[in-house]
């Protein structure tokens, strides 16, 4: 078990959490750093209850060293995990803002929302090329073809580009047009892609599978990390639940889990958690205040005509008003967008 303790923990208390350490039958190793005091407590048993640890005052954070994460966890790396690309970056105080449409869909549709995207401030455009969809009648992306407009699109507005890659054989297609590579929620467990996305020199975003605990979700992170790629970060895309008015239920507070629990940065999507256009402007805002590292959101300037989810996409003006709500509480909280 690893305990570390508050910023201004007092000599008594890191005392008295020793002295509670050392009476449930522990050997302790103290490591104290200039920023913080880690103790490590050896002989644990399956069956101690760390509660009776973590409601002792000093204490901020207890974890198990049983737990099936390491390098994501933030017991391994205390300080927060910040990726850059180029000038943009994630996971620092500035929240990062990643819109455009679900999918590429022909070259004006992705030029024009590539402009809207740059004019509301946001640094990142996302736009699918290879769609997982649940029909195979619906339609699947222009492949490289958007690709390439994506990438067209992005660079002249100065973006960034973050698309989805759904099999190994495409990833050196798509590292050839993208800054992030995209993992969406039904490839989450995709074992083999995760393992070769360890090996790209590019930050993977993990999007949150359908039905999967934080802990799997970290898991999937893990797997990335052991494989030689540090730049992660995970995207909570809403889970499948009794509820179906919305399309998946928003978890909210995974972003809070995620940030105790691992020092990987986290963004919220709330297109897809909620699939309804007018639940992703309160959801948004919910994800600023509650701690997103970042947003992903999707655009269209011509909804009911959309290739892919129009009915869940904010139109180019809802999200300029959106991003500048988003500012305010940003603010309001110590952080930029
Ligand atoms: C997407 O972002 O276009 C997408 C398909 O999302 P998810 O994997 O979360 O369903
Ligand atoms: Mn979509």
């Amino acid at each position: 078990m690893v305990i570390i303790l508050e910023k201004n923990a007092s000599q008594e208390q890191v005392n008295n959490i020793i002295k509670h350490l050392e009476d449930y039958g522990f050997q302790i190793h103290q490591s104290t750093g200039v920023e913080r005091t880690i103790i490590g407590a050896i002989g644990v048993k399956p069956d101690f209850d760390t509660r009776k640890v973590r409601i002792l005052e000093g204490v901020a954070e207890v974890y198990r060293i049983t737990t099936p994460y390491k390098l994501a966890n933030r017991s391994f790396h205390a300080e927060n995990t910040i990726i850059k690309i180029k000038d943009v970056e994630i996971g620092g105080n500035k929240i990062a803002m990643i819109a455009g449409p679900c999918s590429v869909e022909n070259e004006d549709q992705i030029f024009r929302l590539a402009k809207s995207v740059a004019k509301s401030g946001a640094r990142i455009l996302r736009g699918g090329a290879f769609k997982p969809r649940t029909s195979p009648y619906s339609f699947q992306g222009l492949g490289e073809e958007g690709l390439k407009l994506l990438r067209s699109a992005a660079d002249e507005n100065n973006l960034l580009v973050i698309t989805e890659v759904m099999q190994i054989d495409h990833i050196e297609l798509i590292d050839k047009y993208t800054d992030i590579f995209q993992l969406g929620a039904r490839n989450m467990q995709n074992f083999s892609l995760l393992k070769e996305l360890g090996k790209v020199d590019k930050p993977v975003m993990i999007k949150r599978g359908q039905a999967a605990t934080i802990e799997e979700w970290l898991m999937s992170a893990e797997y990335v990390l052991s494989g030689g790629n540090k730049n992660v970060f995970l995207c909570e895309r809403g889970i499948r639940t009794f509820e179906n008015y919305t399309r998946n239920t928003f978890d909210l507070s995974a972003i809070p889990v995620v940030h105790k629990k691992s020092h990987l940065p986290i963004i919220a999507d709330p297109s897809h958690a909620t699939g309804l256009r007018d639940q992703v402007p309160p959801m948004a805002r919910a994800a600023v205040a509650a701690g997103a590292d970042g947003l992903m959101i999707e655009i269209h300037d011509d909804p009911e005509n959309a290739l892919s989810d129009g009915p869940q996409a904010l139109l180019p003006d809802s999200f300029q008003k959106l991003t500048e709500e988003l500012r305010l509480i940003a603010k309001a909280i110590g952080r930029e967008l």
